[in-house]
């Protein structure tokens, strides 16, 4: 059922909003707003509501700046906190240009034209992602450190989980915005956490992922926590990562959508466009990284020892590679992509992820035989041997394997490809150049 604008209208009075938020999305993933009076509404929905694109990041010059947000109707959705001015509702937006044509370097437009290449091929992408987070302690001034009172690991129960009961609440809040949660549990790091919620298509789960860390940030302030989502926020403990499983559904004979990875007599059960599927995705991996990990950080959470991937291969069992097969058969049958984490831009990370497998598909990859013993445990020369190879080390090599990739520099289009390498690239200078407390700590004194 798509909502109208009568529909959204009606809702909004029935529910008593005085404030709508209109949020997009810049290139590098932070949400953006516009916050208006219900008075608005209708000229917001109408697409009626200007912004200085000019103003965000990795948009547009001052000379081209007027820009229109045009609201996603089935995005409305109340906050389920308490506002002294009312209740607020939120709506998330395509953000077009002056032109009034969608705007390229908008995150979502970006996403809605890959997801156009799957339907004409058939396919529609669903994706379900595993969000991990830390809640850290917020100094005197409110700053946030990395300290934790909870000792808490791997599924603990409370009172050992002094996060449960933040969890809970996030659950709630997620759960008033019309989220379908699967699962929430404790990670294997002290203050770590994960919540599950369910699959949907690509556009409505990117959709998720930044309302998901909206809330779950708003839920830990409440505590006076900090919950972040940077990679690996601690040395020598797990880092967090964002695994995005991955299907694509077709139409079945009766019409009905089925999951067209799945086939009871292919081999591991898995269809030919699943293998396909996967191939591209390793075809691609050292291409797509610098945009699911996107930070210099990100890259301090690709290290062996903390579940997290290193190499490039696929598995049906062991959770060393990037990409695991669960054993779900079935509607569930999916493809777990391990290496994104939850600082990427999830509009960009699904489109260049699916860009990926659909090349694997066009092209009828094959992904060759799934390695199902501990790659970690092999050493470098049996690695090379099998022909294994690694993800990018760090992020100045990310990027000049994007650079290098013209299969994911499409799925971003020019505009969003050239505003983040310039940024990125600016990014890493600025790390590379600054003199860390490791290199004091292994050179001074000896040099
Ligand atoms: N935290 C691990 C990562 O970085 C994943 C751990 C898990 O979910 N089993 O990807
Ligand atoms: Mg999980
Ligand atoms: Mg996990
Ligand atoms: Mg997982």
């Amino acid at each position: 059922t798509k909502v109208t604008k009568d529909v959204v209208l009606q809702r909004a009075e029935t529910l008593g909003v005085k404030f709508i938020k209109l949020q997009f999305s810049d290139v590098f993933g932070t949400t953006k707003n516009v916050a208006l009076p219900v008075s608005q509404l209708e000229k917001a929905l109408d697409g009626e509501i200007m912004f200085d694109g000019s103003s965000i990041e990795g948009f547009v010059r001052i000379e081209e700046s007027d820009m229109y947000l045009k609201p996603d109707f089935d995005t409305f959705s109340l906050i389920p906190w308490q506002s002294e001015n009312g209740p607020v509702a939120r709506l998330i937006c395509d953000v077009y240009g002056s032109n009034n044509k969608p705007f390229p370097g908008c995150p979502r437009v970006n996403l809605k034209r890959i997801i156009k290449e799957a339907e004409a091929m058939g396919f529609t992408m669903n994706v379900g992602p595993e969000a991990e987070f830390f809640l850290f302690e917020r100094d005197q001034e409110g700053r946030p450190t990395t300290n934790t009172r909870d000792h808490g690991g791997y599924f603990d129960l409370s009172p050992i989980d002094m996060g449960d009961e933040v969890r809970r609440s996030m659950v709630v809040a997620l759960e008033g915005m019309g989220f379908d949660i699967e699962a929430s549990h404790h990670e294997c790091g002290e203050g770590q956490h994960e919540i599950d919620f369910k699959y949907a298509n690509a556009l409505a789960t990117a959709d998720n992922i930044v309302t998901f860390k909206f809330v779950v940030r708003k839920i830990a302030m409440e505590y006076g926590l900090h919950a972040t989502f940077m990679p690996k926020p601690v040395f020598g403990k797990p880092g967090s990562g964002l695994h995005i499983n991955q299907s694509l559904f077709k139409k079945g004979k009766n019409g009905k959508e089925v999951n067209a990875f799945y086939d009871e007599n292919g081999k591991y059960k898995l269809s030919q466009t699943a293998l396909s599927y996967i191939a591209g995705l390793l075809a691609h991996a050292r291409g797509f990284c610098a945009i699911t990990n996107p930070l210099v950080n990100s890259y301090k959470r690709l290290v062996p020892g903390y579940e997290a991937p290193v190499y490039i291969a696929w598995s049906e069992k062991n959770r060393s590679p990037l990409v695991r097969i669960p054993a779900r058969r079935g509607v569930g049958t999916r493809a777990e992509l391990r290496n994104p984490d939850p600082a990427c831009n999830p509009y960009l990370a699904l489109a260049v992820t699916l860009k990926a497998g659909l090349d694997g598909v066009k092209r009828k990859l094959d992904p060759g035989a799934p390695e199902n013993v501990n790659i970690y445990h092999m050493t470098r020369e049996e690695r090379l041997q099998r022909g294994i190879r690694s993800l990018p080390t760090n992020l100045s090599e990310a990027l000049d394997e994007l650079e290098a990739d013209d299969l994911i520099k499409s799925a971003l289009g020019e505009h969003i490809y050239d505003r983040f390498m310039e940024a990125k690239r600016i990014e890493w200078d600025d790390y590379r150049t600054k003199v860390h407390q490791w290199e004091l700590d292994n050179y001074l004194a000896t040099y």
